[in-house]
Formats: C-alpha cells, structure tokens, sequence
C-alpha cells in the first residue's frame, strides 16, 4: 500500500510526459480547453491567450459552441482548435487542461440526456485519463446544480446538496456530481492535480441568443419587444455573475494550490420578477411580463458562499448585474441588427 500523503492522497503526482523534456521542448505553457468554442470557454481562451507564454488548444464537438466565437485565433501560431468530442479519448501533449465540455443550457441538456451524461463521466474519465498519462493539472468547471434545490442557503461547499436522482436535470446534475467524484479518486489513487470549480449563472456577450437561459431569453426578448417569460412563481432568485469576472476566478483557482471545490459567483441574488424589471428599465419600459408555467425541479433559490473564493483565491466579483445586462445589451443588438435608437 502506498504511503499516505495529505488530503487522503496516496500517490505523489504523475511525472509529466516525457515529450516535455525531449529536444522539441518549448517554455510555453500548453493548455488545453474542452468546450472552448462555448460561452464561458471562448472567454476563456481570450484571455489565456493574451499571454504570449500559453499555446491553447481548444477540442469542442460545436453541439452548442461555434468556430465564430473564436475567429479571432483561428490562424494563429500559439492556437489550435480540433473537432473532437470528449466522450472519445483524445491524446495531444498538454500541461493544463480545462474541463468545460457540457451544455450548460437547461433546453440543450435535456435534448439528448444520455449524451449530456455520457459527456459528464465519459467525457471526465477520458480527460483524467489524459492528464494521468502527461502529468497535467486539470480543472473540472462543475455547477452549483450540484447543489439542487437547496435546503441551506447561501450554499457553501460543504453542503452536500438536494438533488433528484431520477429527474429530468439529473442527466446534468448527476453528471456533474458524478463528474466530481471522479476527480476526487483519480487525485486521491493517482495524485492527479485536480481543480474543481462549482460555478454559479454566468452571463454575458456571446451567450447563444436562443437557449433558453433567463437573462440571454429577457435580453433578447425586451429587444425583439416581445413579451418576457417569467416562469411561475417568479421568486425563485439567483444569483448573476458577469462572464470577465467568472474566467478570472477559473485562472486564479488553476493557478492556485486548492484543488476546491469552490464556489465562484456573484453573490447578489435577484428573483426572476426583479431581474425582468432591470431588463425592462434598461432596454424598453413599455415591454410587458408574462408569466409562464416553469419546468420540474427547478431550484427556488440559488446564492453562492464566496468565502473561500475570497480567502483562497483573493476572488471576488467586480462587475454587478447592473453594469454587466448593458454590456450584454450591446453583444446581443449587435447580433440581432436592433440598434439603439438615438
Ligand atoms: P456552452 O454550452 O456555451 O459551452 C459548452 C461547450 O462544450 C460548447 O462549445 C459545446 O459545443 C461543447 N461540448 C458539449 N458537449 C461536448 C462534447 N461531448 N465534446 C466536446 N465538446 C462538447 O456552455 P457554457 O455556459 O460556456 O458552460 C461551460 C461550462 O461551465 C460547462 O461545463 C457548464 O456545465 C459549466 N457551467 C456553466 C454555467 C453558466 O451559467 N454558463 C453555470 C454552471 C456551470
Ligand atoms: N426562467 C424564466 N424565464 C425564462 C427562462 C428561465 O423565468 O425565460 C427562470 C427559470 O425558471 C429559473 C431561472 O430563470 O428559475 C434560471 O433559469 P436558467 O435556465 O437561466 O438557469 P438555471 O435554472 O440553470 O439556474
């Protein structure tokens, strides 16, 4: 039995790939980003990427991502983007790896459940089985979905959640959940450098216009003037953080020596009702709310702890609801041609 180090860990971590040390290698930093052609990911390798050191790799199979949100990279020498989908295994040399590859959007998660599953556990085992073959550091981007329907809150990490195992959420908060443990066996039996983020709504440019999420739906309808579907009761809340602020906690905690999980989001809490009034005071007062029947198992009320976040990381948010909707309003004109009238 291999000596126990600490954390319940019993195997110092993996030696990186023997590639690094051979003629052809570089200082760079190589980092690889799954689901980097999707919102928080294409955010993401911005700003990886303004750092000459980091050559990025993004692999994403475009189920909710696009080659557009990454335009601006493609053709350049420290970047590489590769149609795959993690549910394959996939062997490239890297030092980090950053675990995005999911649908985050309620519509698309439901669409082929199995799939989401699939991608939560196949796809987590196929990328720690990398990281154990190079010896990278890997960061899960896992959800306060682990949380449920929260019967403690704020949720802090210790909390160990209400989830419905059997619901039509369970295919991603199962996943997730799921997609934790596997992280936490492969850092305990093989010393894998592990990073778990559970992040709270994100929003923000380039969130795809139609998927359903409540401040991409508010936005687009209050532009189109269309009606804005609050779904009943209206007081379930939660809690918004702006996507600049969410990338530079996911670099802080990969840079860091936590393995987390931590919380990253912004703990202002907004009930649906209020988060539709901000949106109808930015964009057009004179756009009515609808109230709409909701889905099963959606959670009442959702507000990070970001006291470790805060301790550990030195994170916090910067950017409140009210500074960020304006900067989505603008991404969002832009792509739906409604300019704002003078
Ligand atoms: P997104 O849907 O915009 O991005 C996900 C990306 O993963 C897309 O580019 C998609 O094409 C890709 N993808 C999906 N399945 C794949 C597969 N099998 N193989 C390869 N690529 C695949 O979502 P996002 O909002 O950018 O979320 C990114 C990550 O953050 C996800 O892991 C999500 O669970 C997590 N997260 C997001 C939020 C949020 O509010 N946006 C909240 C909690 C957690
Ligand atoms: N929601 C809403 N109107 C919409 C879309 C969503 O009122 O058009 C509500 C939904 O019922 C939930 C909240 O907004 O209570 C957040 O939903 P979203 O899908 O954005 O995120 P998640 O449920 O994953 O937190």
């Amino acid at each position: 039995m291999a000596k126990e180090l600490s954390n319940g860990v019993s195997k110092p971590p993996p030696t990186p790939s023997p590639l690094r040390n051979s003629k052809f290698f570089q200082s760079n930093m190589r980092i690889l980003v799954t689901g980097g052609a999707g919102f928080i990911g294409s955010h993401l390798v911005d700003k990886l990427m303004e750092n000459e050191k980091n050559e990025v790799i993004v692999a994403d199979n475009f189920f909710t991502g696009s080659k557009d949100n990454l335009r601006k990279w493609i053709g350049h020498p420290r970047f590489e983007l590769i149609r795959h989908d993690v549910t394959e295994p996939l062997l490239v040399e890297v030092d980090q790896i950053y675990h995005l590859a999911c649908p985050a959007s309620p519509i698309f998660y439901k669409y082929n459940p199995v799939k989401t599953i699939k991608t939560n556990v196949i796809g987590t085992l196929n990328m720690l089985g990398l990281a154990k073959r190079v010896g990278a550091r890997i960061l899960l981007t896992s959800t306060s979905e682990v949380y449920g329907d929260p019967l403690e809150h704020p949720q802090k990490e210790e909390y160990w959640g209400n989830v419905n195992p059997i619901g039509v959420r369970s295919c991603y908060d199962e996943g997730k959940r799921v997609a934790e443990t596997l992280m936490f066996d492969y850092h305990r039996q093989h010393g894998i450098e592990i990073r778990i983020a559970r992040i709270f709504n994100t929003y923000g440019p380039r969130m795809n216009i139609d998927d359903g999420r409540v401040v991409s739906n508010f936005i687009a309808q209050a532009l189109r003037g269309e009606p804005l579907t609050v779904q009943a009761p209206g007081t379930q809340t939660r809690s918004f953080c702006y996507v600049s602020d969410m990338v530079d906690g996911l670099i802080r905690l990969m840079e860091g020596d936590n393995t987390g999980p931590i919380n990253l989001g912004n703990p202002g809490e907004f009930t649906m009702m209020e988060l539709a009034e901000a949106v109808k005071e930015l964009i057009d007062p004179n756009v009515p709310v609808k109230n709409v029947e909701n889905t099963p198992d959606d959670p009442r009320q959702r507000k990070p702890d970001i006291t470790k976040a805060k301790e550990l990381l030195g994170w916090e948010p910067k950017i409140t609801l009210r500074q960020g909707l304006p900067l989505m309003e603008e991404d969002f004109r832009q792509r739906l041609g409604v300019p704002k009238k003078a």
